[in-house]
């Protein structure tokens, strides 16, 4: 990172604050945050309404962060588009963008790499590198949305990294991707999905935020939680599951439910029953994933026949469950295996 402060990761409320520091009028910030979050300027030289004197201040102290495209892939199927970015240090994030009837959705990386180790994915093999920053985490939709000249309208952060392990920046990139001088989307049009750090969950509870609320459940008990996840050695499935009732207590908002599915770990009718047993009396959205094979495990993906199973047996115990349908299908490597390669062959990547 360079020694300027990154100003893009700057809320309104802390621009201001820099304003005031800085002996300037208040409603610069206003000025300062919409070229950057609605116009999303490159430079302080374009900020036409600010003072040559301020601009000069300002770029001698901030930076403005922006994400280097290093390549897409565009599936021929649905038109999702595969994005790899290099963050400031060098290192190389995934972000996808996906086309709905209902809108264009971009699922974003949290963090660089991740610590949480689950077993069946890509993300976590080399463990975390770093915490992506609100501009990072801001970053890959403004460049999406440049790339395509479309508007995201859904976000999730479903990408690489855990986001409750990077609790402050990701709460700073809510509020800064809702604010009204900024993208101004509505939180209900955001998910967030976690492994299931318990304390975090209430922590996020407790802002009431209108957000979608994804925890990755895995497994119908603990032991077999375990073997697939070493974040269920720190917390029960007990707990984990308080903490959504106490999240759609606080919030309102239905809980999505997710299951990876893998043959012959999680994936017999028992297992979806006991999963119903569960998760019954939650007001819940159970999402079934087929587990894509990376190809330093042994995972095997469940036969169609067991997945349908599965779903049948939710259904009847009156469980709302789809089976997430596999966007660009072509394009796709597990979660976090495209940048795995990428970063394998360094420097090799295609520039476009
Ligand atoms: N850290 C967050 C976001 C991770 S990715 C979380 O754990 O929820 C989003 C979802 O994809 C998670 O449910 C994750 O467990 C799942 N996932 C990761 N790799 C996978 C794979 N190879 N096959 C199927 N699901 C996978």
């Amino acid at each position: 990172m360079e020694d300027k402060k990154d100003i893009k990761s700057y809320n309104y409320i802390e621009l201001e604050q820099e304003m005031k520091a800085m002996g300037e009028k208040a409603f610069r910030a206003k000025q300062i945050y919409q070229w950057l979050h609605k116009e999303r300027v490159k430079s302080f030289d374009e900020m036409t309404n600010l003072s040559k004197a301020l601009r000069e201040k300002l770029s001698e102290n901030f930076m403005i962060n922006t994400l280097e495209q290093v390549d897409v892939l565009i599936s021929k199927i649905d038109g999702t588009r595969k994005y790899l970015f290099r963050i400031q240090g060098g290192s190389i994030i995934e972000s996808v963008f996906m086309k709905y009837h209902h809108g264009n959705s971009v699922c974003i990386s949290t963090q660089s790499g991740c610590r949480m180790g689950c077993k069946f994915c890509a993300s976590t093999l080399n463990g975390l590198e770093r915490n992506l920053t609100p501009s990072d985490l801001l970053e890959q939709i403004y460049r999406i949305e440049e790339d395509t000249g479309e508007k995201v309208s859904n976000i999730v952060l479903m990408g690489s990294g855990e986001p409750m392990d990077n609790f402050d920046n990701v709460v700073k990139f809510l509020g800064m991707i809702t604010d009204e001088y900024g993208k101004n989307l509505s939180q209900r049009n955001i998910t967030v999905s976690t492994c299931g750090l318990v304390p975090k969950i209430r922590e996020l509870a407790d802002m009431k935020l209108q957000i979608t609320l994804a925890l990755s459940l895995h497994a119908s008990d603990d032991e077999t939680r375990k073997e697939l996840m070493p974040i269920a050695n720190k917390y029960t499935i007990d707990e984990v599951l308080d903490a959504c009732r106490y999240y759609f207590d606080q919030t309102g908002r239905r809980i999505t439910f997710e299951y990876s599915l893998v043959a012959g770990v999680n994936d017999t009718v028992e297992e979806a029953q006991k999963l119903a047993n569960l998760v019954k009396r939650i007001n819940c959205h159970v999402n079934l994933i087929p587990v894509n094979p990376i190809k330093e495990r042994d995972f095997v993906q469940s036969e169609n026949k067991a997945v349908q199973a599965f779903k049948s047996r939710l259904e009847k115990n009156k469980i709302n469950a789809t089976i997430r349908r596999e966007m660009g299908r072509d394009i796709n490597g597990a979660c976090g295996q495209l940048r795995n390669e990428v970063m394998k062959k360094g420097e090799e990547v295609r520039n476009v």
